[in-house]
């Protein structure tokens, strides 16, 4: 299949590569022009603007940083929807919100070009494996066109039709929104019960044979607790535009929310002391920092095995 791929950061870089190892034809492009470096020497074709990235190509995937960045590769002159053919499709991976796509829609479906958002969920390790969890939003025609070609990033067990479009985005906002706050919720838990005098690893066994466990508690905040990674494959400016966005999406459908709120707020201090580029899991070190209590399993602790509960 003849693709474009926009956006070759954390998450795109790998995508786009997968994309190739699945042997489609592959042109790039990046406001980095170095982003695409390595592609370019494994077979892919830069393309010096999005308009040109779009020429002659059958599919067109953007992997943005958020709505504005989408906005701006879309629409316009040297934007990427002046240069699809029609019969074509764009599939947009980023996180991002209906209300862009709808935009992009609207100049699109006289055009002949079909719409997807597809955002994804694994992180930086799964677009490298190509284990992705996929939720595509747009119909159902569209979608089956597009499967084999989301199946060479994705797991293909989990790649979901969720709904019409903007449903993807919806899905995955809403995983973000529940991780964020697991992760925030546990940072409290955890410090809370060591400050108390519970050995941290003993305390986290026992959370996780109760009701209370959870997969945050059980695999992703291991990256902390074993080795001090807060994991900066995915920066705090984003988890913040997720929130955002969260929250906004909260206000737009009338539900009070005050839980997500305070989770944004949280991540929004994370990001005002470490930075844009920090890591998404800093707040644990937010709360680490404050009360001088870093959350940390001594090595012996790594292989403990767990507690048969509840
Ligand atoms: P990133 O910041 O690493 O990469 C974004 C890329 O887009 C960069 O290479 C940047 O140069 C490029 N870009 C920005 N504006 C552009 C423009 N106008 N024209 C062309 N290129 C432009 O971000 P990422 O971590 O790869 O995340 C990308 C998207 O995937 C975001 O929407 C994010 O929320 C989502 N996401 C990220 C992860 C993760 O773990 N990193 C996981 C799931 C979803």
């Amino acid at each position: 299949m003849k693709v474009a791929f926009i956006g070759l950061g954390h998450m795109g870089a790998p995508m786009s590569r997968n994309i190739l190892a699945a042997g489609h034809d592959l042109v790039v492009h990046d406001l980095r022009r170095d982003a695409a470096d390595g592609l370019v020497t494994d077979g892919a074709t830069w393309a010096g603007s999005p308009r040109e990235a779009a020429a002659g190509r059958e599919a067109v995937i953007t992997m943005l940083p958020g709505p504005p960045a989408v906005e701006q590769v879309l629409l316009g002159a040297a934007g990427l929807l002046a240069g699809m053919p029609a019969g074509s499709v764009w599939i947009d991976m980023s996180t991002s919100t209906p209300a862009v796509a709808d935009r992009v829609r609207a100049e699109a479906g006289p055009r002949g070009v079909a719409v997807l958002d597809a955002p994804v969920s694994g992180m930086a390790a799964g677009a490298r494996d190509g284990t992705l969890q996929i939720f595509a939003g747009g119909d159902a025609a569209t979608f089956a066109a597009a499967r084999p070609l989301l199946a060479a990033m994705g797991d293909p067990e989990r790649i979901v039709h969720v709904g019409p479009h903007g449903a993807g985005y919806t899905v995955k906002l809403m995983i973000n929104l529940l991780w964020f706050a697991h992760l925030t919720a546990s940072a409290e838990v955890l410090t809370i019960g060591t400050r108390a005098g519970v050995d941290l690893g003993t305390l986290r066994r026992c959370l996780l044979a109760s009701p209370a466990a959870s997969h945050f508690l059980d695999r992703d905040v291991l990256s902390v607790l074993e080795h001090g990674d807060y994991d900066e494959g995915f920066a705090l400016a984003l988890a913040c535009k997720d929130l955002g966005l969260a929250v906004d999406l909260a206000r737009v459908t009338g539900v009070p929310a005050p839980v997500s709120a305070a989770v944004e707020q949280i991540y929004r201090q994370a990001r005002a002391r470490y930075g844009d580029a920090g890591g998404e899991m800093l707040p644990v070190k937010l709360l680490e920092d404050l009360t001088s209590t870093p959350l940390r399993l001594p090595a012996a602790h790594h292989q403990d095995p767990p507690l048969a509960g509840p």
